[in-house]
């Protein structure tokens, strides 16, 4: 049987785990390890592991819910667009920079900008966002104080094995997150104002996410803390490509996020959504209530490398090739500039002719690539930038009622890209056991306004009335959901 091997990287988020990727002529994928990764020096998540089960199901392209070829889904994809009005564009960073680029002249020919999901950086005055750029992993290795905002087994998973490093190098650890944590020399609940407390200076690295559903309060927070102490800020990211497609952002007016473009299509002031490799059905908590607003849109459509929920829905699909066959760079969350070895130019290329034949220049991966190096880049920025911001108004989280309980998501890789998980349990702290007289093995019934479900339980220490959800629930309206389930 012949073979394609692929030097590529994990799709599954911003570390950018290096792997080989092994096709067979019948389009079967299996992984292999790049133990010459710098990165991740072969090793892969639980997430990494499955990526056979995520490239199982690549886009075909589609017109009206009928199969299409490229050429009449280009040609449909055309026709919706020449005079449409109310259009906004979406790319969150699930693929190659020259893609987000022709994606980016599209938009210009269209007269609109590409949006990339994140609302942080539209709040954020710009001087913020150099801030917000990820910094080289051997710095977080090197830092005397580490503070975590974030759960890295499960959210940025091979991030742990470069803690472990700081903690073998002197480094004092606290998690200041949702969840306890082993690795950690001490677990912290901390309000915003009891940060000083935390005594951060200049050889201090603070790690957080910026997701697209970050609130924009605890990233402003965090910056004044650089601002008082000195401390580093190290942000990442969901998507394979967020740093990528951040960076070429910077600067540009009035991107919104996902959120908002969602409130913009229910009030009818987008019209026509046009996504890369970016499925909203996927990105918001609610996936009912997201297929729902998405169907009051005139024009739906999607380029895309995958199969994935939004696709059912779309007017036009245009099918491109996986993401570890393009050829293309990609930035990961230190700032790091990956090749793929693929070759393959059919998004760019289908990107081209909807330009041309939206009355625009059509464009090859060779401008895209000159292009991306002239705007580029401040790659793997190791200096302690000195802040050139104000200090920020926060506004303060609305406190918890007593005796009320919420689902909480915690975002990662399986949960952004819908995939199958075994983890298929709810977290809850010991007292909320007690109270609801839960069975070893059992089940909790959890109740909201959308409905009710049984859920597998582990214990975990947790904060009191919190679950929390590594996967989407159908019972879950928000990020955070307010339930009830017996005794709360
Ligand atoms: S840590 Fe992120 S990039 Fe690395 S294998 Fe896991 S999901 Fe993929």
């Amino acid at each position: 049987m012949k073979e394609s091997i692929y030097t590529s990287v994990c799709p599954g988020c911003s570390i950018g785990c290096g792997l080989y990727i092994r096709e067979d002529d019948r389009g079967a994928v299996s992984i292999d390890f790049l133990k010459s990764s710098p990165v991740n020096r072969g090793k892969l998540c639980r997430f990494g592991m499955r990526l056979p089960h995520y490239y199982s199901t690549p886009a075909t392209g589609k017109v009206e819910g009928l199969g299409s070829g490229t050429e009449d889904a280009v040609r449909a994809a055309a026709s919706r667009l020449r005079g449409a009005e109310k259009v906004a564009m979406l790319s969150v960073g699930n693929t190659t920079c020259e893609e987000h680029i022709a994606f980016m002249k599209l938009a210009e020919s269209l007269g609109t900008v590409v949006h990339t999901g994140i609302p942080v950086y539209a709040e954020l005055p710009p001087e913020c966002h150099p801030h917000l750029e990820g910094m080289p992993f051997t710095d977080i290795e090197n830092a005397e104080k580490i503070v975590l905002f974030i759960d890295p087994y499960v959210q940025y998973p091979l991030l742990v094995r470069r803690l472990l490093a700081a903690k073998r190098n002197g480094a004092h650890i606290t998690s200041a997150g949702t969840t306890e944590l082993h690795l950690a020399h001490e677990n912290r609940k901390l309000s915003p104002e009891q940060y000083a407390e935390l005594d951060l200076d200049g050889n201090s690295v603070i790690i957080t996410d910026i997701h697209p559903h970050t609130d924009p309060c605890h990233i402003r927070q965090l910056l004044n803390v650089v601002l008082d102490t000195g401390a580093r800020l190290h942000v990442v990211k969901p998507f394979v490509n967020s740093e990528g497609v951040d960076r070429l952002a910077k600067g540009r007016a009035g991107t919104m996020g996902i959120s908002q473009i969602m409130d913009g299509i229910e009030k009818g002031d987008i019209r026509t959504l046009v996504l890369l490799d970016s499925d909203p059905v996927e990105l918001m908590p609610d996936t009912d209530r997201a297929v729902e607003v998405l169907k009051k849109l005139d024009n739906l459509i999607v380029i895309s490398s995958r199969d994935s929920l939004v696709n059912a829905i779309a007017d036009v699909v245009i099918a491109t090739e996986h993401l570890y066959r393009k050829r293309g760079t990609l930035i990961n969350a230190e700032g790091k500039l990956q090749e793929n070895s693929g070759q393959g130019v059919d998004g760019i290329d289908a990107m081209s002719m909807l330009s041309r034949q939206l009355g625009a220049d059509g464009f090859d991966h060779r401008q895209m690539h000159g292009y991306l190096h002239e705007r580029m880049i401040d790659t793997l920025a190791s200096e302690n930038r000195k802040p050139e911001y104000c200090r920020m108004e926060c506004g303060t989280v609305p406190a918890q009622q007593n005796g009320a309980c919420t689902l909480e998501y915690v975002y990662n890789p399986f949960m952004w890209f819908s995939q199958p998980d075994d983890n298929d349990f709810v977290l809850l702290d010991r007292s909320m056991v007690k109270s609801l007289g839960l069975k070893k093995g059992g089940t909790v019934r959890l109740d909201s306004e959308k409905g009710s479900m049984n859920m597998r339980y582990r214990v975990e220490k947790v904060p009191e009335g919190t679950i929390l959800t590594g996967r989407k629930l159908p019972i879950a309206t928000g990020t955070v959901t307010k339930i009830r389930t017996e005794g709360c």
